[in-house]
């Protein structure tokens, strides 16, 4: 996903994001109003056990599921003194964040090569396989059971799997 700095963001140190923002911890604001919030503290980095959360453009928190799976253990929310990740407590149940998980045609499935690897790592089980022409079965996402987790990216011997908002996947 690209960001780029405009020249007034690269004073600023505040990331542009000229197509979709980058992809924030959970339970974050809006991405403008994050930037507002976030004051580059880097706690949540720290308190992150599973080490998905990196520095990205402008040194603002963003995941990365190449290093692993978000728990939805709330700890980041819980340092955040600063309410740039918030759980609303109001809500019945707060939402971390709307994304989900897609599957390109790099997949092995794709290519008549039988594989199930991402779907054994979804806890919810949210990729089921379909069988296809060829007897090779197709893993196929329930978005409706899709959390996001991002247990399914770094596992996939392929690098098919990337997690989007439902957004972008509604546009794709
Ligand atoms: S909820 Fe837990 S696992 Fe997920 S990004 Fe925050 S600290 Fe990391
Ligand atoms: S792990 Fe990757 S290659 Fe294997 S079925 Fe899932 S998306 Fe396809
Ligand atoms: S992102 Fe998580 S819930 Fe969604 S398909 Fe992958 S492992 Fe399952």
């Amino acid at each position: 996903m690209q960001v780029s700095l405009t020249r007034r963001s690269m004073f600023t140190g505040r990331p542009t994001a000229r197509s979709a923002p980058p992809m924030r911890p959970p339970w974050a604001l809006v991405e403008d109003a994050f930037l507002d919030a976030c004051t580059l503290c880097d706690k949540c980095l720290s308190a992150c056990d599973e080490g998905i959360l990196h520095r990205g453009a402008g040194r603002y928190p963003e995941v990365n599921f190449k290093s692993g799976e978000c728990t939805f253990c709330k700890a980041c929310v819980d340092v955040c003194v600063d309410d740039a990740l918030h759980i609303d407590a109001d809500a019945s149940e707060p939402k971390p964040w709307h994304m989900l998980a897609k599957i390109d045609d790099k997949c092995l499935s794709a290519n008549a090569i039988t594989c199930r690897v991402c779907g054994d790592r979804c806890d919810v089980r949210a990729i089921q396989f379909k069988l296809a022409v060829g007897g090779i079965a197709d893993p196929i996402i329930d978005d409706a059971l899709c959390t996001g987790c991002g247990a399914c990216v770094a596992p996939c011997p392929t690098n098919s799997v990337t997690i989007n908002s439902k957004t972008e996947e509604r546009a794709a």
